[in-house]
């Protein structure tokens, strides 16, 4: 039977499906009722499964199961699916499913960060050592909201309220980098999709007003888009390296390792220096930058590449094979 591509619709959900059908296959999207709309209107889907909320998730189970469908995990299902439903579900699942447990648990994301011997901004765990300016983040996929800023512990008590559950990193002046990377199965390759930076309100919008009207705003990271970006490249030999260490680490965490799309959130300080603050292990929505190709993609491919349609790619050459099992988490 053939099988068909799925994925929950929104996030980069247009991306997967136009790149599963560009490689020939059927393609599902399992949307909550409001979105369904835009994956009528770009005609993406084959098929929508509709759910009236994300808690009903696991009620499609079947329906997937019958339509032989091989599910895309993405930011969406890790925000709004609780990591157990999706670990317990029996849908063919494309990555290895136990790796997002060590992408939601800033712990265990720390400790593979630290395995691959990457640059890593200092974490304080008492906010009485605080001694420059550091960057407070809540637990979970939340996309940058509630995130302040502060110079103190005085500082950090007055903002914090009653929150229990966050992290304290040092703030690295810089700026950032999302590497978009593709780790293949089938071809044994780390390859490179792209570079993205994020548009966030309020933090790109502070710089727009008077410097005197800006002190005494409130500094915000809530994610609203992307833009594309081109990095010199005499610094590409790095990013491939980076990305080498993270795949060998991953092989030692949480076997077989990471593989598919994954990206490095770093920030670039006026040195060169990438210092990682964050690991997606999965698809990020930065790559719908690149919904038809990056450069590099097109390089390397000879024709438009997005993520979206690599992933479809690696699972042809996969079913080709007789080799799915692999790809399979
Ligand atoms: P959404 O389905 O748009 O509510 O997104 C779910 C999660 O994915 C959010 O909490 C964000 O962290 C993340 N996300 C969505 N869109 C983007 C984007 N364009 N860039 C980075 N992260 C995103
Ligand atoms: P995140 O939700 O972790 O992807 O981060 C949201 C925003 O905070 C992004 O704009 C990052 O550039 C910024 N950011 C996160 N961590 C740091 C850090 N340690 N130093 C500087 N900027 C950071």
């Amino acid at each position: 039977m053939d099988y068909a591509i799925a994925t929950v619709g929104s996030h980069s959900a247009l991306q997967i499906l136009r790149g599963a059908k560009d490689e020939g296959f059927k393609t599902i999207a399992v949307c909550i009722k409001d979105h369904t709309l835009i994956y009528q209107h770009f005609k993406v889907a084959d098929e929508i499964i509709e759910i009236s909320s994300y808690k009903d998730f696991h009620t499609v189970e079947d329906d997937l199961l019958k339509l032989n469908a091989i599910l895309i995990p993405h930011a969406s299902l890790v925000a709004y699916v609780d990591l157990k439903t999706i670990e317990d579900m029996r849908v063919l699942y494309y990555g290895n499913r136990k790796i997002l447990s060590w992408e939601s648990d800033r712990d265990r994301q720390r400790e593979w960060l630290r395995k691959a011997g990457l640059n890593l901004p200092k974490i304080y765990n008492d906010p009485a050592d605080i001694d420059g300016l550091v960057i407070v983040k809540f637990y979970g996929a939340r996309g940058g909201q509630g995130y302040f800023l502060a110079r103190n512990e005085r500082e950090f008590k007055r903002k914090i309220g009653s929150a229990k559950e966050y992290v304290i990193q040092e703030y690295i002046i810089g700026i950032p980098v999302y590497i978009h990377y593709f780790h293949s199965v089938m071809r044994s390759e780390l390859e490179l999709m792209g570079f993205d930076r994020r548009y966030e309100s309020n933090v790109d919008g502070i710089g727009r007003i008077p410097y005197n009207l800006q002190r005494d705003l409130h500094v915000t990271y809530t994610i609203v888009g992307n833009f594309p970006l081109m990095l010199r490249e005499s610094l590409l030999p790095e990013v491939f390296r980076m990305g080498q260490r993270i795949v060998e680490a991953s092989k030692e965490i949480c076997s077989p390792g990471i593989y598919g799309p994954f990206c490095l959130e770093t920030v670039v300080t006026p040195d060169l220096k990438f210092y990682v603050f964050e690991i997606s292990a999965r698809i990020v929505a930065g790559t719908n930058v690149f919904m038809e190709t990056s450069p590099y993609a097109l390089i390397k491919h000879g024709k438009p590449m997005s993520t979206g349609r690599r992933i479809a790619l690696e699972i042809k050459e996969a079913i080709k094979q007789g080799r799915l099992k692999e790809i399979l988490g």
